[in-house]
C-alpha cells in the first residue's frame, strides 16, 4: 500500500490561484548563474556580487546612479520620430514607433538631461537599448545635438552614455546624417573648451561607435561591454580568419588603445567626479580658486 493516498479525485487549481514566486523578486546572473534578491542586485547597481557581470540598464537607472538625489531636468523630452521614407518592413514604421513608445514608456532611444553630479553641473545623454535596439535615428541625433548646444550655452561638461546597435534602418540615410551632425556639434564643444566624456556600455556598435561614441576627450567603458563597428560574423567572413578570443570586448578594445579606461559601475560616480574636476574649464577653476580662501578660513 502506498504511504500517500489521494482520497478525493479531480482536485484542480485554477491557474490564477496557483501560488508561484512573484516575478521581479529574484535576479539570476546570466554569466555565473548566482541568484540574488532584486533589492541586493539594485544595491550593487545591477552588477553581480560574485563575477561582477554588469547587467544592461536603461537611462532611468543611469540617471538615478549619477544625478544627486535623482534630480535633473530632462531636455527635449517630447521629440518623436517622423516617417520621412514611408518605411514599411513587417510593420509600418510609425506603427512600430507607436507600439515601442507604448511598451517602453519612452519617446525614442535617447534621453538627455541637465543635473548635478556630486555638486558639479553636467549634461548627460543616455541611450536606451530597449527602444528599437538603441538605434540612432533623426530624433537620437537631434536630441544629442541639442544637448551639446545646451552644454555650450550653459558652459557645462557633456557626458554621453552609448548603448546601441547602430543606425536605424527605417530612417536609412537620415540616420547616417546624424553621425556628421553630432560629430560637428562635438567639435564646437571642443572649440568652446568644454569637456566631453564618452562612456560605452554593452553593446555599442555600428554608426554610434563610428561617430560620437569614440570622440570623447576621454573614452571609457563598462567591464565586459561589447564594443565594435561591424559584427564578428561579418568581419570573419570578410577577412577569412578566425577572430581572437574576447574580440570586441571592452578589455580587448582597451588593450588595443581605443579606450582610456574601464570603469566599474559601483565606482562610476566617483571616477566621473574626479575626471570632471580634472577637466574643469579654466574659468571655473579660477572661480573656485577665488573662493578658496574663504573655504580655508571656515576650516
Ligand atoms: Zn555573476
Amino acid at each position: 500500500m502506498s504511504w500517500f493516498k489521494r482520497v478525493e479525485k479531480g482536485i484542480v487549481t485554477p491557474t490564477e490561484e496557483k501560488k508561484e514566486t512573484p516575478d521581479g523578486l529574484w535576479y539570476k546572473c546570466p554569466e555565473c548563474k548566482t541568484v540574488a534578491t532584486m533589492a541586493e542586485h539594485k544595491r550593487l547597481l545591477y552588477t553581480c556580487a560574485k563575477c561582477n557581470h554588469h547587467d544592461r540598464i536603461d537611462s532611468d537607472e543611469y540617471f538615478e546612479i549619477l544625478f544627486d538625489n535623482n534630480q535633473f531636468v530632462e531636455l527635449d523630452a517630447e521629440l518623436s520620430s517622423a516617417d520621412p521614407l514611408h518605411f514599411v518592413d513587417t510593420k509600418a514604421y510609425p506603427q512600430r514607433v507607436a507600439a515601442t513608445q507604448k511598451q517602453t514608456g519612452l519617446r525614442d532611444a535617447v534621453r538627455t538631461a541637465h543635473g548635478h553630479l556630486n555638486g558639479l553641473g553636467l549634461v548627460v545623454a543616455c541611450m536606451d537599448f530597449k527602444f528599437i535596439g538603441g538605434s540612432m535615428g533623426s530624433v537620437v541625433g537631434e536630441k544629442i545635438a541639442r544637448a551639446i548646444d545646451y552644454a555650450r550655452q550653459n558652459r557645462l561638461p557633456f557626458l554621453m552614455i552609448s548603448k546601441s546597435g547602430g543606425a536605424r534602418m527605417m530612417e536609412a540615410g537620415y540616420s547616417l546624417m546624424q553621425m556628421a551632425k553630432t560629430s560637428a556639434k562635438l567639435a564646437l564643444l571642443s572649440e568652446a573648451g568644454l569637456p566631453y566624456i564618452s562612456m560605452l556600455t554593452d553593446p555599442t556598435t555600428g554608426g554610434v561607435t563610428a561617430s560620437f561614441a569614440m570622440l570623447g576627450d576621454f573614452n571609457i567603458a563598462e567591464p565586459g561591454a561589447l564594443i565594435g563597428f561591424a559584427g564578428p560574423r561579418v568581419i570573419k567572413e570578410t577577412i577569412g580568419k578566425d577572430l581572437p578570443k574576447d574580440f570586441q570586448s571592452a578589455e580587448f578594445v582597451l588593450e588595443h588603445g581605443f579606450l582610456d579606461f574601464i570603469v566599474d559601475r559601483k565606482e562610476l560616480k566617483q571616477q566621473l567626479t574626479d575626471l570632471l574636476l580634472l577637466l574643469r574649464p579654466a574659468e571655473v577653476s579660477a572661480a573656485a580658486e577665488a573662493t578658496a580662501p574663504r573655504t580655508k578660513q571656515r576650516v
